[in-house]
This record gives structure tokens, sequence and C-alpha cells, in this order.
């Protein structure tokens, strides 16, 4: 039985890509803090298809012995597929921003996705037909004002993941690496950033894209062989990229 490993399944674009990789029978196992939404996304799921196997897995991923404990508990499956999605941000300037909650955001947006990424390229890089898919933003490629912290992360997560899905290339090795980099998505997302209780993106966002319209590009990005699947910031088409940072290959940097 293989596997389809997804963080931040409880809502938002894991919750639809979940259901998304489930439609193509995917066994998956799914990952976030609110337990009760796991449970009812393996509902919905069964309602669909009541042979696959919906694994539940809480786990706060900003508290790094859990991502590790995460990990080893997995180890007895077959892992075909590993979409590191679980992300927040924070909508403030850097003087007025909670420290805490950027520590936090710091450990679940880059410090959980490197420990999970990087313990699944050791066990998984020489397995044909494994796939890393991490889940950064368009802001991982351009600054924002008052999302300068969030941005900063998502830097990071095109920088890692480019930079790894290169390194395995080079090695000739077979996993999959690739970037989901998604734009205004209407999701838990502003509530979160924003620590507010209702946010209507219709009435509020001139452009954005829907959870579910965001897994179906996520199914695209996995089917095609670029490593990039980018919302374009002007006119918020999905576009299939190759890499969009310069790399310097092993040969050339020794
Ligand atoms: P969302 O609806 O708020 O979903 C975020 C998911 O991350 C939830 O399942 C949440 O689960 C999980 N998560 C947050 N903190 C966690 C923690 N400490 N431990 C475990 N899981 C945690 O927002 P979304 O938009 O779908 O976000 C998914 C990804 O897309 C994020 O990486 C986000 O940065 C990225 N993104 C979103 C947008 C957008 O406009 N929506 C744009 C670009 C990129 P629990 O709260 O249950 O733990």
């Amino acid at each position: 039985m293989k596997y389809t490993v997804i963080t931040g399944a409880s809502s938002g674009i894991g919750y639809e890509s979940a259901l998304a990789f489930a439609s193509r029978n995917q066994n998956v196992i799914v990952i976030a803090r609110r337990e009760d939404q796991l449970h009812k996304l393996k509902q919905e799921i069964h309602n669909i298809n009541p042979d696959l196997d919906v694994v539940i897995k809480p786990a706060d991923l900003s508290e790094s012995e859990h991502v590790h404990a995460l990990y080893e508990s997995l180890k007895e499956y077959d892992i075909e597929t590993w979409v590191n999605n679980a992300g927040f941000g924070n909508s403030a300037p850097i003087t007025e921003q909670n420290v805490h909650k950027i520590e936090k955001m710091l450990r679940v947006n880059i410090e959980a996705l490197t420990t999970l990424s990087t313990l699944y390229a050791h066990d998984y890089a020489e397995k044909e037909g494994a796939t890393l898919i991490n889940v950064g933003s368009d802001v991982g490629y351009r600054l924002v004002a008052n999302g300068v912290s969030y941005a900063a992360t998502k830097f990071y997560v095109t920088a890692f993941t480019e930079g790894l899905a290169q390194e395995l290339q080079d090695q000739g090795a077979p996993m999959k690496v690739k970037l989901l980099a998604p734009a205004m998505t209407e999701t838990e997302f502003v509530k979160t950033a924003r620590e507010i209780d209702e946010f209507s993106y219709r009435d509020n966002v001139q452009k954005y894209h829907t959870a579910k319209e965001m897994a179906e590009f996520m199914l695209e990005l996995y089917d095609s062989e670029k490593v990039v699947g980018k919302v374009n910031s002007e006119s918020y088409e999905f576009e299939l990229l190759d890499p969009i940072y310069p790399y310097t290959s092993r040969r050339k940097a020794d």
C-alpha cells in the first residue's frame, strides 16, 4: 500500500489536496492539530471511496520533538508522495509584530518543513516515483508590506525546495522535488494572519483562487516534469516553470 502524506490537512489547501489525491485512489496520511477536522476529512474521503486508508496523525509542527516523533511514527508506511503544506502568516509591520507568533511561524514554515523534507529525502531519494511537494507562495519571490516576515519564510521555502530539487537532479537521484507557489487563495489564512474571526474574500479581494482550484494546480504540478508551479501575481494564471533562482551545480561549486 502506498501513501500520500499531507501536513496542514485540517483546512484550506491541505484539506482540498487530501481530497484531490484521494480522488486518484491514493491512501492518505493527514496531519494537523485540529483532530476533529481531520476526522471530518476522513469521513468525506470515505464517502467518495470507502476502500481508501486514511490515517490521522494529530501533531503540532511548531514543536521540534513532535516533528521528529511524527516522522518516526510513519516509518512503517510506504510514502510515495509527501506534501509539506502546513504554514501560516502574519499581517503587521515588523515594528508591531508579535515576536512569539513570529517565532512559531519560523518553526512551522521553516524548521518543520526542513526537518520533514530532509528526513523524507534521506529515506526516499533513491526511490523511483517518490515525490516531495513543498508549499511556498508567490510572496516567496517578492516582498510585501505588512507581510515581510511571512514572505521571508516563504523565500526560504522556495530557495530550499528549488535547491533540493537541483541537488537531487545533480546526483541523478530519481526522487522529484516540487514547489507550489499559490497567490491569494480562499482559506483560513487571512483569519490566522490578521487574528480576526471572519473574512470575506469575495468582498475584499479582487483576484483569488479557491482551495479546490489550488489543489487541482498541485496535481497539475505533480503530473508535470517542471519543478515550480506558481500563480502569476498579475494575471493569476497558474504557470509551470523551471527553477527560478540561479543555481551553481556541485561540480562548478567545487
Ligand atoms: P489554512 O486554511 O489556515 O491552513 C493552514 C494549515 O496549516 C491548517 O491545516 C493548520 O492546521 C496547519 N497548521 C498551522 N499551524 C500548524 C501547527 N503548529 N502544527 C500543525 N499544523 C499547523 O491556510 P492555507 O491557505 O490552506 O495554507 C496552506 C499553505 O498555503 C500555507 O503554507 C500557506 O502559507 C500557503 N499559502 C497560502 C496562501 C493563501 O492565500 N491562502 C497563499 C500562498 C501560500 P491546524 O490549525 O489544525 O493545526
